[in-house]
């Protein structure tokens, strides 16, 4: 099956006491046994749920991994992998990433005993001098947020697999349509499905999708005994969402390039971080890995202030001044006082998180009124 037929059909079957062809919201905590452990396949709602089922069924064919776990949110999928892991092991993590996996990383597993170091890893070989016998895991986001830089996520995964390390990337700027890290090596890849694989910003979700056969048994143990599930009518949300997922971020990377080139050639924009350029330092990779460059473009002002920034956020019409991203909807936000609040502020000018950087989640309005939009708020600076 194509990846366009997956979106609507893989994991998805009528309901076969009704033929409804929607899945149903299976809205309910047990289920009717026969007689002690003769039943359908369902227990315990905390266990399994079948709207959840068909979630993870559809989820596991769009990133061709074997299994997937759904998750009350991105971040709790997050946590259930760290929980695999023991006092003592060690993290490899991007530099640059969302600032919630930062502040879990730091602020809660560093209380248990897990340390992580945090590497720029355009360049995929300086891994080689920070692995120990104690690295466990390797965590890696790409594109970066907000810098956008790419990682390349083969040549890391050779290397983690030759040291047995376990890699898991975060894609849920790139979503499975730009990229799939399973195919590439990756041991995990775990998504926010708040943002585009929901799409529409009515969801808090998160998942693990693996082709690790241990690794997905240890998952649902862990799942199963810390509790953080989605509910049904969660899961059926981003189930709808995914059914358009090909044709919205396929229209998100179009505005998003459009973007890109009218923000370059602005005068009052110092710089635009958007992979698709041919100078832009890994769009080599980039090219390499992903079907387009995506739908986020972050820029930055030659009136480098914040207050120049927030003439900027407070200005527009159709980007709504708002976290997240990956909606049908354009957003605008502030990444130093907004996603990356929580990272120190001497970490993120090391990165070019500078106090007037912009980023934008570019949605599928028309790309006319978007770049009007844009302008106007531009001119107020
Ligand atoms: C939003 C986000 C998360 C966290 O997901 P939640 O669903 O908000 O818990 C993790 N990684 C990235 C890249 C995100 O954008």
């Amino acid at each position: 099956m194509k990846f366009n037929t997956k979106v609507i059909h893989a994991g998805i079957e009528p309901d076969p006491s009704t033929g409804a062809i929607m899945t149903p919201i299976f809205q309910t905590s047990t289920y009717v046994q026969n007689a002690p452990g003769d039943h359908k396949g369902y227990e315990y709602a905390r266990t399994q749920n079948p709207t959840r089922k068909a979630l993870e069924d559809n989820l596991a064919a769009l990133e061709n991994g074997k299994g997937a776990i759904c998750y009350s949110s991105g971040l709790a999928a997050m946590d259930a992998i760290l929980k695999m892991l023991n006092p003592g092991d060690e993290i490899i993590s991007t530099n640059d990433l969302y600032g919630g996996s930062y502040r879990l990383m730091t602020k809660l597993f560093s209380k248990y005993g897990i340390k992580m170091k945090f590497l720029d890893l355009q360049e995929a070989s300086v891994i080689q001098q920070h692995v120990t016998e104690k690295t466990k895991l390797i965590w890696i986001e790409t594109p970066t947020n907000p810098m956008l830089n790419v990682v390349d996520i083969k040549a890391i995964c050779d290397f983690a697999i030759s040291k047995s390390i376990w890699t898991c990337i975060d894609n849920t700027f790139a979503t499975p349509y730009l990229q799939t890290p399973l195919d590439l090596g990756a041991t995990m890849v775990l998504h926010s499905a708040t943002k585009y694989l929901g799409g529409h910003s009515d969801v808090i979700h998160g998942c693990v999708v693996t082709s690790d056969e241990g690794i997905y048994n240890e998952l649902k143990f862990i799942q199963n005994a810390a509790g953080a599930v989605p509910g049904p009518q969660d899961c059926f949300l981003v189930l709808r969402g995914i059914k358009t997922l090909h044709l919205r971020v396929e229209r998100s990377c179009q505005n998003a390039e459009s973007i890109a080139h009218f923000l370059k050639n602005h005068e009052k924009v110092s710089k635009v971080y958007w992979p698709g350029f041919e100078d832009h330092p890994n769009h080599e990779i980039a090219k390499k890995q992903m079907k387009h460059f995506g739908g986020m473009v972050s820029f930055d002002l030659v009136s480098n202030t914040e207050e120049s920034a927030n003439r900027v956020m407070s200005n527009t019409h159709f980007f709504s001044l708002a976290e997240s991203l990956g909606g049908v909807e354009s957003l605008i936000g502030h990444p130093a006082s907004m996603t990356h609040a929580s990272i120190p502020k001497v970490e993120r000018l090391k990165v070019g998180l500078t106090d007037s950087l912009i980023r934008l989640s570019v949605g599928v309005e028309d790309i006319a009124d978007l770049k009007a939009d844009l302008n106007n708020a531009l001119e107020k600076v």
